[in-house]
């Protein structure tokens, strides 16, 4: 008997823009052509590009970040058609590997400007920001955030099947709704269909139209397909049961993290890379109406960090924001705060915000609801692994500050 090979079901090609290779694409839409055809029960490795589609480079200043197009997000590798999936089933993907490709060990976090993605403390920190990451093995650093070395917990941020014609029309309908009910806020609170920039693979031009003009945006999770969800846990071992709602399936896989915070918080806030994931694929028939499933549920698989117990030094923040105004039971407020604290915390050994904010974003930091039924108060938690520092950060320590250089900037700040 043979050794069996596992078939790379899709390949990147660097030496051209993401744009141009039919492989990708940026949209969830139903009639985005089929990238490649998966049997039943195979396993195959995909390749992807990191989710800017290499708009990001590895270097000290932070001006791609600042200029990033985030009309051209993300770049997803699919979507695959797996062979005899039917809608109504259940698609299981076994997350058998996560790899960085050899020759580009390192990724990137970055803070959005403010007028341009932001992310979760942008009104505190408006600055666009960057830390780059290196890779040795199943370890990194940065030489924007020093004194700091952990392990990745390697994952896909995206994993996700497509929508019917008619689940497209519902999130359009709901997403504009929600648009139009904040009209004037000052800021975007979804993102409508963007034809600017839309890639869909390689469908004819009449189908591209089509694609700009209906396709959703792939920034959100959503219920129905999974897609965006930025789950840390979904690592090698993970098994994930996707709905399946068109002939087969067609899934799509991209937005590799080397590793991620609860949260995401700084929305770029990852530490995102390009890379090669090794997938197995089962379809389960009928899976929908016997699991009862409404949205994609996972197992976590049995490899992550181990920091230890007691070895999580735990913020509370509450939903009191930072102007003392009380809101009731809101867990957004409440994890803003909850970050805000840890800033504070560590701000102490020398260390600037956005570095911490860098950090939290992408370390495998803890973030969970300790209560929500505590009028008015919701309470979450955000466990730091203490052991990522080379220096001890228990509160009966007391702090020395050291020079902690700088994360990068953008040239021109605001
Ligand atoms: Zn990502």
């Amino acid at each position: 008997m043979g050794v069996k090979e596992i078939r790379t079901a899709m390949k990147v090609d660097f030496s051209k823009p993401a744009w141009e290779q039919p492989g990708l694409h940026n949209r969830w839409h139903p009639d985005i052509p089929f990238a490649g055809k998966i049997a039943n029960g195979e396993v195959v490795k995909i390749e992807c590009m990191d989710w800017t589609g290499g708009q990001i480079g590895n270097n000290d200043s932070a001006d791609d970040i600042k200029n990033v197009d985030l009309t051209r997000i993300h770049y997803l590798s699919g979507p695959f058609e797996i062979e005899t999936a039917e809608p109504g089933d259940v698609l299981l993907v076994e997350i058998q590997d996560v790899q960085p490709f050899q020759d580009q060990p390192w990724g990137f976090t970055g803070i959005f400007h403010r007028q341009n993605g932001g992310g979760f403390l942008d009104d505190i920190y408006p600055e666009a920001a960057k830390a780059i990451w290196d890779f040795e093995g199943i370890f990194c650093s940065s030489r924007h955030i020093p004194h700091v070395r952990f392990a990745g917990l390697i994952h896909p941020g995206i994993l996700g099947t497509a929508p019917s014609h008619e689940i497209l029309a519902e999130w359009n309908r709901r997403e504009g709704d929600l648009i139009a009910a904040h009209a004037g806020c000052g800021r975007d609170v979804a993102k409508p269909p963007e034809p600017k920039f839309a890639h869909a693979g390689g469908a004819s031009a009449e189908i591209k139209a089509k694609v700009e003009k209906e396709g959703a945006r792939t920034i959100p999770g959503r219920p129905e397909n999974g897609g965006n969800c930025d789950i840390k846990n979904l690592s090698r071992g993970s098994k994930v049961y996707l709905p399946v709602h068109v002939p087969g399936a067609k899934f799509s896989v991209g937005d590799l993290h080397f590793s991620q915070g609860d949260g995401e918080i700084s929305f770029c806030g990852a530490i995102e890379m390009a890379g090669i994931i090794t997938l197995k694929f089962t379809v389960i028939k009928d899976g929908m109406a016997q699991m009862g499933m409404k949205s994609p549920i996972f197992l976590p698989g049995p490899v992550e960090p181990q920091f230890g117990p007691g070895r999580y030094l735990t913020f509370e923040g509450f939903s009191v924001d930072e102007n003392g105004k009380q809101h009731y039971l809101d867990t957004t407020v409440a994890y803003r705060q909850t970050c805000l604290r840890v800033i504070e915390y560590l701000r102490r050994y020398g260390y600037d915000d956005y570095q911490i904010y860098l950090l939290l974003s992408c370390a495998p930091v803890q973030g969970h609801i300790a209560g929500i039924v505590d009028i008015p108060n919701a309470c979450t938690t955000m466990g730091i692994p203490m052991d990522i520092f080379d220096f001890d950060i228990r509160p009966e320590v007391k702090p020395v500050k050291m020079d902690m250089g700088s994360c990068a900037f953008a040239s021109e700040r605001k």
